[in-house]
């Protein structure tokens, strides 16, 4: 088993999909594990979107992942981070596969409704950033 950290981001609240994904996440047989629901702050969208800072797309996001709540969720599967970066779908939902949530509901290349961690060490440390206390997965 593997786990893999999904962030319904405040688009997907404020446009009250969060029943759709993660009906859509439990029917591809991913385990929602654990569930926060959170308004990041500034400072704390600058940590987790640090890899980012200085291109050009850095600011409106953390603009974007502080404008509302969004539910960060600890999902458990078998090769979880792979398998969830493929049901997400690509960055830029005309490049994301059909059938992926970002193709299904994303509105822009920033608004795309939810995060995946890209690797196995970012899901760890992704995990740790916002459930402290999982210290058992890392
Ligand atoms: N993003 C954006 N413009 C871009 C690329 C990314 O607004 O040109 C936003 C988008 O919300 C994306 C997030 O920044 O999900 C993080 O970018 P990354 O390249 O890590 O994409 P992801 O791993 O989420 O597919
Ligand atoms: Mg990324």
């Amino acid at each position: 088993m593997q786990y893999t950290l999904a962030i319904l981001k405040p688009d997907c609240v404020e446009r009250k999909l969060t029943g759709k994904i993660i009906d859509f996440i439990e029917s591809h047989d991913f385990e929602v594990f654990r569930l926060r629901k959170l308004q990041l702050t500034k400072k704390e969208a600058q940590a987790f979107y640090s890899m980012h800072k200085g291109r050009d797309f850095y600011e409106p996001l953390i603009e974007f992942m502080t404008s509302g709540p969004c539910l960060p969720i600890i999902l458990k599967k078998d090769n979880a981070v792979d398998a969830f970066r493929e049901v997400l779908g690509a960055t830029d939902l005309n490049k994301a596969a059909d059938g992926t949530i970002r193709k299904l509901y994303a509105e822009t290349i920033r608004r795309n409704v939810v995060h995946g961690s890209d690797s196995d060490e970012n899901a760890k440390k992704e995990i740790a950033f916002f459930f402290p206390t999982m210290n058992i997965l890392v």
